[in-house]
């Protein structure tokens, strides 16, 4: 299989041009057809020389693969299918992938994918239901923002499509670095979200290495009851995780978030609410509400519209910047996994 070119950085593309013997110049040439034009295949490239593109293509290949399947919601949000080949311990296996663009007014937000499946096990979410089958590559993941429609149109993106991206770190990192930098999109970190459930060390590294927003997905501040609705409080507990955050400034650009999908009779009394003002106090930080689609051998429903509005208001008043997220994309089963979930089972 022949090595991608699509997430190399400029640093590397020089290196493949002095081996193919291309003058240096070709690097950024490519880098600039890559990453600000978004071209799909080396044809497109018409600045660089047939000789050198047949001398790239024979090499190498760009990394560009066209999505499968698509839906469209009445509300404009699209689900893009994407076919990956990630190697696990059993082999290559092949997988179906998302990725959601979400418009509203000027903004076009893609919602990327960073492992097919996830191991993390989270009993609400329909990604965690499919298990683990393998993480992205750096190219499977900038091709998301490459061969959609929108493309050219994005302004925005969080890592918040199916798998949890600190547990691919090196390649996540990667994208942002490709993201952001001068020879790559040429994007602000402020344009860009990773969201995690809390994964401490690559957290840290995280933190200390990045510029991007923060989402944490919170849902629940009590342990007892977090732990069994998601494996990973086990492991690294959120009071940890608040801890660490803590340690960080998000006073000026960078902002963290925390997630709080309410379930009926499950993380929505004011209990709840009064542990997460105390978990949270003096934080400069949002926590956003979200409404839950009900999915099979699950327990819980979403809770009433009144105990959500109950509930944010309460944490409102008590200093903790709160809002209900609006849901998207419904009539097309936006929720994390479905659209790959319903294709794995046709
Ligand atoms: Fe994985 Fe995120 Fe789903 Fe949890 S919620 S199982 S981390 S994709």
């Amino acid at each position: 299989m022949k090595d991608c070119l699509l997430g190399k950085t400029l640093g590397e593309l020089k290196q493949i041009c002095a081996e193919l013997s291309l003058k240096s110049f070709v690097a950024t040439q490519l880098a600039q057809w890559m990453y600000s034009k978004r071209v799909r295949s080396f044809d497109e490239m018409t600045n660089i020389s047939k000789a050198s593109r047949e001398a790239l293509s024979e090499k190498y290949d760009l990394g560009v693969r066209e999505y499968g399947a698509i839906a469209v919601s009445q509300d404009g949000t699209k689900k893009y299918l994407f076919e990956v080949s990630c190697p696990t311990a059993a082999g290559i296996e092949t997988s179906a992938v998302e990725a959601v663009m979400i418009p509203d007014a000027e903004r076009r937000t893609l919602c990327v994918s960073s492992q097919a499946g996830c191991k993390m096990g989270c009993r609400f979410c329909m990604t965690g239901r499919q298990g683990f089958h393998g993480n992205l590559s750096v190219s499977d993941i900038l091709n998301q923002f490459i061969s959609i429609d929108e493309s050219a149109e994005l302004t925005n993106t969080v890592f918040m499509g199916m798998g949890e991206p600190l547990d691919n770190y090196p390649a996540v990192s990667r994208v942002i670095e490709v993201l952001t930098a001068d020879w790559g999109f040429g994007w602000s970190p402020k344009r860009i979200t990773l969201s995690t459930i809390g994964v401490l060390p690559k957290l840290k590294d995280f933190l200390e290495t990045q510029r991007c927003h923060l989402a944490v997905s919170l849902h629940n501040p009590f342990a007892d009851e977090r732990k069994s609705i998601m494996p990973v409080q086990k492991a690294f507990a959120i009071s940890e995780v608040v801890r660490l955050i803590r340690q960080y400034d998000f006073s000026g650009q960078r902002r963290v978030s925390f997630e709080y999908t309410m379930f009926a009779g499950f993380n929505d009394d004011f209990s709840h609410a009064d542990a997460l003002i105390r978990l949270l106090r003096g934080l400069e930080c949002r926590v956003n509400l979200i409404r839950f689609h009900k999915i099979p051998d699950f327990p819980y429903d979403c809770s009433p519209e009144s105990r959500m509005i109950a509930f944010r208001d309460r944490l409102n008043d008590n200093g903790i910047l709160c809002t209900i997220r609006s849901s998207r994309g419904e009539d097309i089963l936006a929720a994390c996994g479905m659209l790959a979930g319903r294709h794995s089972q046709q």
